[in-house]
């Protein structure tokens, strides 16, 4: 038996981030996750950080590295047509930018804090159930080297992905969800060769989307629009390559292309849980809410959570105070719809929809040369891919 003020399932950017807020704060936490350290510092998904998120990391005490090595852009290209549009974001958010930085790195970087602080952190080990979450000390169960043990806590944070057991933990006729399923799905490769821009390019092209990214000076992130069913096996190297080239295309622009270290497929869907709490169980992260990737909110939204929860629960070991744990379900939703409709918007304005009829081609079509031709639709673009702040109650 063990015990602890916060039970934190999961060692994601969620879990992780939040485990690092309390820290700093005095309020002690263990954290559970299911798979290894290597397989959690070497998981290739987000890799860019908003203003917001960059500031929280940094003020926590994790952002040392990030400052160094991460690369901050003011900006993103829309191409279509063959033309490129640059959308100036810092121009229309008062300076604000965002950070290319892998959640691989921000994942090491929290996870060797931790460790290096003797804080309890235990890989491979698998929450088989969470009890209790309608009482004051809720437990989690968690299974470790063959062996059984009971966590005791204040609190338990359900940190644990999409698939985890936090959000399967609340009673269903306390929690419902909403989803939509999009018909693609995206072909993320990561490549040892320099960028062949120096801002994130997103592509719309009649064969589907496409999107230069970057982790380093050194490595590639590129996608390509694909069916769900699609299988990596159809796609070698080099038809990855022309095909990227081919949807990006622009005159005078020229693609490098180096050795493929990453392949995988991604399928894309909106879902979101109607409450982040149940009791003394939180949710937060995708096990809460999943965006498709083209907006880049996911990694963003789980930090955006854990803050609000850090300080809801500082409040309540502060003071006994628990109008911020009562107000965290409604707070961190109000930004989660808000996330959710602008991932929404990018990934309808850039996407190939197989569905789509002559009309919804030609609203496509109108949106995009409206979006690179109204300085209203560029700021309103601007302000979401940077990161709102907290949105306040009655302003959604
Ligand atoms: C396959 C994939 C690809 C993605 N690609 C991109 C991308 O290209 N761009 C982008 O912007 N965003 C991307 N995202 C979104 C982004 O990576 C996520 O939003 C982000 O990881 C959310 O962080 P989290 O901590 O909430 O969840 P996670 O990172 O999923 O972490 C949850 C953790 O909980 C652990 N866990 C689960 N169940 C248990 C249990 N029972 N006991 C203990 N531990 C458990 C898991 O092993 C995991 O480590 C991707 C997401 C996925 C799933």
């Amino acid at each position: 038996m063990m015990r602890t003020q916060v039970a934190i399932v999961g060692a994601g950017p969620a879990g992780l981030t939040l485990a690092q807020l309390l820290a700093v704060q005095g309020i002690d936490s263990v954290v559970i996750e299911a798979r290894s350290r290597a397989y959690v510092e070497k998981r290739i998904r987000a890799g860019i950080l908003e203003h917001n998120t960059r500031d929280v990391l940094i003020e926590s005490g994790a952002g040392a590295r990030l400052q160094r090595e991460g690369l901050v852009h003011h900006g993103i290209e829309l191409r279509f047509d063959n033309q490129a549009h640059r959308v100036a974001m810092s121009d229309y958010t008062g300076g604000r930018t965002v950070t290319v930085y892998g959640q691989t790195e921000v994942v090491k970087d929290l996870v060797n804090i931790r460790v290096a602080a003797g804080l309890p952190l235990y890989f491979d080990a698998k929450a088989v159930s969470i009890t209790g979450a309608d009482t004051d000390s809720p437990v989690v169960t968690f299974e470790h080297d063959g062996t059984i043990t009971e966590l005791h806590a204040d609190f338990v944070i359900g940190a644990d992905g999409f698939h985890g057991i936090g959000r399967q933990s609340i009673p269903a006729d306390q929690i419902s969800t909403i989803e939509k399923i999009y018909p693609f799905a995206w072909l993320g490769i990561l490549a040892d060769v320099p960028p062949s821009c120096d801002e994130l390019i997103y592509a719309n092209h009649p064969n589907g989307f496409a999107m230069h990214s970057m982790r380093s000076p050194s490595v590639s992130r590129l996608y390509l629009q694909v069916d769900p069913s699609d299988d990596v096996k159809n796609w070698s190297d080099a038809r990855i390559w022309s095909e990227l080239a081919l949807r990006m295309h622009t005159p005078g622009w020229d693609l490098k292309t180096g050795p493929i270290t990453d392949k995988s497929i991604t399928p894309m869907r909106s879902f979101v849980a109607s409450t982040l709490r149940y009791g003394r169980l939180f949710l937060a992260g995708d096990a809460a809410h999943i965006v498709p990737p083209t907006g880049a909110k996911g990694l963003n939204l789980a930090v955006a959570d854990v803050t609000l929860l850090s300080d809801a629960l500082t409040g309540f070991y502060r003071t006994g105070s628990e109008k911020g744990l009562e107000e965290y379900s409604e707070t961190a939703l109000r930004r989660v719809w808000r996330a959710s409709h602008f991932s929404y918007w990018m990934t309808t304005l850039l996407h190939v929809d197989p569905n789509a009829n002559e009309f919804d081609r030609a609203l496509q079509r109108s949106n995009l040369a409206y979006v690179a031709s109204s300085d209203a639709a560029k700021t309103s673009l601007s302000e979401n891919y940077v990161g709102l702040a907290v949105i306040p109650k009655g302003k959604v």
